[in-house]
C-alpha cells in the first residue's frame, strides 16, 4: 500500500483525499497546520459545472437543497447609474444533475471534511522540511515530527510553504494591486436586483458581486475587488487588513462607488490583499502541487475553488493510472483561465467613458452569442 501525504486541508487537499480514501492501494493522510478547520465563516463561493460534476462523484448531489442555490443568470450592471446592461444565462451550461451552484464556503468544506474518517486529518502539523531519499519523501513537521511517504501532494494554498521548500524560495506569489472585500448582506437591503441571479456591478477600478448562498434567500454574499496600491511595508503587515482603521479607510473609498444602502448594511466585512501566481512549478516524480499552491488566479472568473477540485481530480487519475501527463494538461487549462481572469478584471474595472461604452456594447452582444459563450465559458465549464 502506497502512502500519500497531503499538506493542507483546504478545498483541494480535502477533495483529493476523498478520492483516494476509496482506493485500497493507497493510504492517505492530510497534514494541516491549524488546530481545526474553521466552519464558522458565512462567506460564499461559486462553483461552476466542471467542479460540480466532480463533486457529484463523492456525493455532493445528496447535500441538502436548502444549503445551496442554483442561479439562472448573471446580471451585469454599471455602478455609475445602477443601470442593468445585459444578462448571461449561466444555467445554459447546466444539466439535470450538474448545475452552477452558489453556497457558503463553510458548507462545502464541511461536506468535504465530514466524508473523511477523523484520523485522516492530522491537525497542528506545520510543514518545515521536505527531503528525498531514493523514491521516498521524508517530511518534517513542527521541528521534530517525521513522516515518510511515497507520494507528496502540496495543497497549502497561495502562500504555499511546501512550494517554497521544494523551490528554495524561488516561487513567490505577487500582489495583484487589488484588495478583496468580503461581507454579507441581507435581502431586505437589496433593491432593484433580481435575487435569483448573480448580480455583477462594474465601476471605476472596482467591481462587486452579490449572490444568494442558499435557498432561504435571506443571506447574500458580497465580494468586491478594488484596485489598491500597497507599499512593501503594508504588504508585510498582514495584521493591517484586520485593523478597524484600515477597514474604515476602504469603506471611505467605497462611499462614491456603492450605494449607501448596500455599504451601510454590509456585515462581517473583511479585507485582504489579492495575491496571484506568475508561473508554476513542476517538481516532477512523486511530488505534486494542486489548488492555489499550483496556481492562484485573480478572483474575477470565480474559478479558484473549481480549479482546486479539478486539479485534484486530474492528479488522482494520473497517479492511479500511472500516467505522467498531469502538468501538461493542467498548465494549458491554467493558462486559459488566467488569461480570462485578467481580461475580466480589466473589462470590469475600465473607467474611460469611451471604453466603457464599447465594453457595454460588446457585452450586450457577446452574452447572447452562443459560439462565443461556448468558447469563453464552455471550454472551462466542460471537463
Ligand atoms: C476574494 C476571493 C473570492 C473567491 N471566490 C471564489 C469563487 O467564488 N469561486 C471559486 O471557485 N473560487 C473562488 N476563490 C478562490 C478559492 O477560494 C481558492 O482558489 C481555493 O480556496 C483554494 O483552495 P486550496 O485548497 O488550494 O487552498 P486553501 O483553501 O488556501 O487551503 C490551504 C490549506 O493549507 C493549510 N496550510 C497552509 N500552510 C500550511 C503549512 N505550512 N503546513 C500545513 N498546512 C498548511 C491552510 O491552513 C489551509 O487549510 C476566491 C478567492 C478569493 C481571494
Amino acid at each position: 500500500m502506497k502512502k500519500i501525504a497531503i499538506i493542507g486541508a483546504g478545498i483541494s487537499g480535502l477533495f483529493i483525499a476523498n478520492l483516494f480514501k476509496e482506493n485500497l492501494d493507497y493510504q492517505v493522510t492530510i497534514y494541516e497546520k491549524n488546530t481545526s478547520i474553521n466552519l464558522d465563516e458565512g462567506y460564499g463561493i461559486q462553483l461552476s459545472t466542471n467542479s460540480i460534476r466532480l463533486l457529484n462523484r463523492i456525493g455532493f448531489n445528496t447535500l441538502d437543497n436548502k444549503d445551496r442555490f442554483n442561479p439562472e443568470k448573471i446580471d451585469f450592471y454599471e455602478i455609475n447609474y445602477e443601470k442593468k446592461i445585459c444578462d448571461l444565462y449561466i444555467s445554459d451550461f447546466n444539466s439535470e444533475n450538474c448545475k452552477y451552484t452558489t453556497l457558503k464556503r463553510s458548507k462545502l468544506v464541511e461536506f468535504l471534511k465530514d466524508k473523511l474518517e477523523d484520523n485522516i486529518i492530522k491537525y497542528d502539523h506545520n510543514i518545515e522540511k521536505i527531503e528525498k531519499n531514493n523514491n521516498q519523501i521524508i517530511l518534517t513537521f513542527n521541528e521534530s515530527i517525521k513522516v515518510v511517504c511515497d507520494h507528496l501532494i502540496i495543497s497549502d494554498g497561495v502562500f504555499s510553504k511546501g512550494k517554497s521548500l521544494i523551490s528554495n524560495n524561488l516561487t513567490k506569489p505577487t500582489y495583484n494591486d487589488s484588495i478583496a472585500i468580503r461581507g454579507n448582506i441581507s435581502r431586505k437591503n437589496l433593491n432593484n436586483l433580481n435575487e435569483k441571479n448573480i448580480s455583477l456591478f462594474m465601476g471605476n477600478n472596482f467591481h462587486y458581486v452579490i449572490y444568494p448562498v442558499n435557498n432561504d434567500n435571506e443571506a447574500f454574499n458580497f465580494i468586491g475587488v478594488l484596485k489598491y496600491k500597497l507599499t512593501i511595508n503594508e504588504l508585510d503587515n498582514y495584521g493591517l487588513f484586520k485593523e478597524e482603521g484600515f477597514i474604515q479607510s476602504v469603506k471611505d473609498k467605497l462611499q462614491n462607488k456603492i450605494s449607501a444602502n448596500i455599504l451601510d448594511n454590509l456585515n462581517n466585512i473583511k479585507c485582504f490583499p489579492v495575491f496571484v501566481s506568475k508561473g508554476y512549478l513542476k517538481p516532477g516524480n512523486n511530488i505534486f502541487l494542486i489548488g492555489d499552491a499550483f496556481f492562484a488566479f485573480p478572483p474575477s472568473f470565480a474559478q479558484g475553488a473549481s480549479q482546486s477540485i479539478e486539479s485534484g481530480s486530474e492528479l488522482f487519475d494520473s497517479i492511479i493510472n500511472n500516467k505522467n501527463n498531469f502538468y501538461e494538461n493542467r498548465a494549458s487549462k491554467v493558462k486559459m483561465i488566467n488569461n480570462r481572469s485578467k481580461l475580466n478584471q480589466f473589462a470590469f474595472h475600465v473607467s474611460n467613458p469611451i471604453i466603457v461604452f464599447f465594453r457595454n456594447f460588446s457585452l450586450k452582444i457577446l452574452t447572447k452569442n452562443k459560439k462565443f459563450l461556448e468558447n469563453y465559458l464552455g471550454k472551462i465549464y466542460k471537463n
